[in-house]
C-alpha cells in the first residue's frame, strides 16, 4: 500500500492510498473558508456517559444530486474534495467534523447552571474514507483486492490516529442506505476518534472483567468458541466467524470475529487480512440479496480501547439493518430509546438460515 499525503485548501489533510505506486500532485484550487469546530463534550452523570454536542454541523450537505457529489474525483470545471481525476481510496478530514484536533478548547468547566455537567473541548478527528471513485459501487461489489486495500486504511488510520493526544477510541464504521440517514450516497465510511470510551466499549469492557473475575475466564473467547459450532453460523473461514448473535438486538445483526485473539484492526496479520475482505464481502452480499434491494446497514468496528484494556479486548465487527421486511424500518420507540431495552420481532436462528440460504450472484 502505498500513501501520498496533500492538503486542501482550508488545510485540511487528504491522504491517497493505493495499490501501487500512483503520482497524486493535483492541487486544490477551491476558495474555501477555514473549518471552524466548536464542539464540546458534556457529561451526563445520571448515565455517566458523554455526549457531543456539535450545533455547528447543522449547515452540513445533505443529499446532493450525483453531479455534484462532493466525494467523486474532480473534473475541469467541477472541483470536489479529492483534486485527483481518479483515486483508489482517499480519506480526508470532514469538514464539518463533530471532533476536530484544533478545536476552540476555551470551553467553561461545566454546562451554565450545573456544575455537575462538566464541559471539555470536543477534540479528537473525523474522518471520511472513500472506498472508491466510482459513485454507484457499494462496498459489497468491491471486489476482493479493493476490500483488502480499505482493510488495510482502515489498519493504518486507527495506527495513526491513536497516537493523537487525548484520543481514548478509533471507530471505523459505514452507514449505508438514505434509510437510515445517510446524506451522501458516494459509497464510503468515516472513521471516528473519540477523546472518551464510548459507552459501548466501556460496558463491554465491564461484562469481560466481571466475567473474568467470575470464572477466571475470556468472555469473548467463550461466545466465539460457542457461536462458531452452533446453528447461527452465517458464514466462515479459516480466519473469521460470521454469526447471528443469539441475542441480536437489530432485525438482521451479524457479528465478525477473527479467530485469533487481536485487539483491533492494526494487529491482523496478511492472511487474516485478506480473509476478512472475503467473509465481509460474502456476509455483505447476503445483506446485499435477502431482498429485493438491498438492505441499508451500518457497520461498525469494534476496536480496543487506545490504552485501556488492550489484552482483555477482541476485536469484531457488527453489522446490523434496521430493515425488518421489504418498505419497514424497526423504529427506536419507547422501549428501545426510552429505556434502551431492545424488543425484537425477528427470531436469531431464523434470520441465520435466511442469511444462510440467500443465493450469491
Ligand atoms: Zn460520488
Amino acid at each position: 500500500m502505498f500513501r501520498t499525503r496533500r492538503d486542501l485548501a482550508d488545510g485540511r489533510e487528504i491522504l491517497y492510498f493505493d495499490a501501487e505506486p500512483v503520482r497524486r500532485d493535483a492541487g486544490d484550487g477551491r476558495d474555501l473558508p477555514a473549518v471552524v469546530t466548536r464542539s464540546q463534550l458534556r457529561f451526563d452523570p445520571l448515565l455517566d456517559e458523554w455526549v457531543v454536542v456539535a450545533a455547528h454541523r447543522q449547515t452540513r450537505t445533505f443529499l446532493p444530486p450525483a453531479d455534484q457529489c462532493p466525494l467523486c474525483p474532480s473534473r475541469p470545471g467541477r472541483p470536489t474534495e479529492v483534486p485527483e481525476a481518479d483515486y483508489q481510496v482517499v480519506v480526508f478530514e470532514n469538514r464539518f467534523p463533530s471532533l476536530a484536533t484544533d478545536v476552540d478548547r476555551d470551553v467553561p468547566p461545566a454546562a451554565p447552571g450545573n456544575p455537575l455537567a462538566e464541559l471539555r473541548p470536543g477534540s479528537g478527528r473525523c474522518e471520511v474514507v472513500c472506498f472508491t471513485s466510482e459513485h454507484n459501487r457499494v462496498f459489497a461489489e468491491l471486489g476482493p483486492d479493493r476490500a483488502r486495500l480499505v482493510v488495510d486504511v482502515w489498519a493504518e488510520r486507527t495506527a495513526e490516529l491513536s497516537t493523537l493526544e487525548g484520543v481514548e477510541q478509533v471507530f471505523c464504521f459505514e452507514n449505508h442506505g438514505e434509510e437510515i440517514g445517510v446524506t451522501l450516497s458516494h459509497p464510503h465510511g468515516q472513521i471516528y476518534a473519540y477523546p472518551f470510551l464510548p459507552p459501548r466499549v466501556a460496558k463491554v469492557l465491564g461484562s469481560v472483567r466481571r466475567y473474568r473475575g467470575a470464572t477466571g475466564r475470556d468472555l469473548f473467547a467463550d461466545v466465539l468458541e460457542a457461536e462458531r459450532s452452533g446453528p447461527r453460523v452465517v458464514a466462515a473461514n479459516e480466519h473469521w466467524t460470521a454469526f447471528v448473535p443469539a441475542a441480536a438486538r437489530w432485525p438482521y445483526e451479524v457479528q465478525l470475529f477473527p479467530t485469533r485473539r487481536v485487539p483491533d484492526l492494526p494487529a491482523l496479520d496478511d492472511a487474516e487480512r485478506d480473509a476478512l475482505a472475503e467473509v465481509y464481502l460474502d456476509v455483505l452480499g447476503r445483506f446485499a440479496h435477502r431482498f429485493d434491494t438491498p438492505m441499508p446497514y451500518i457497520a461498525s468496528w469494534n476496536q480496543a480501547p487506545v490504552h485501556e484494556g488492550r489484552e482483555e479486548w477482541w476485536l469484531h465487527l457488527q453489522l446490523f439493518s434496521l430493515r425488518r421486511a421489504p418498505g419497514k424500518l424497526k423504529y427506536l420507540a419507547g422501549s428501545e430509546s426510552g429505556m434502551g431495552a431492545f424488543i425484537t420481532d425477528t427470531n436469531p436462528e431464523d434470520v441465520a438460515d435466511q442469511l444462510r440460504a440467500v443465493v450469491l450472484p
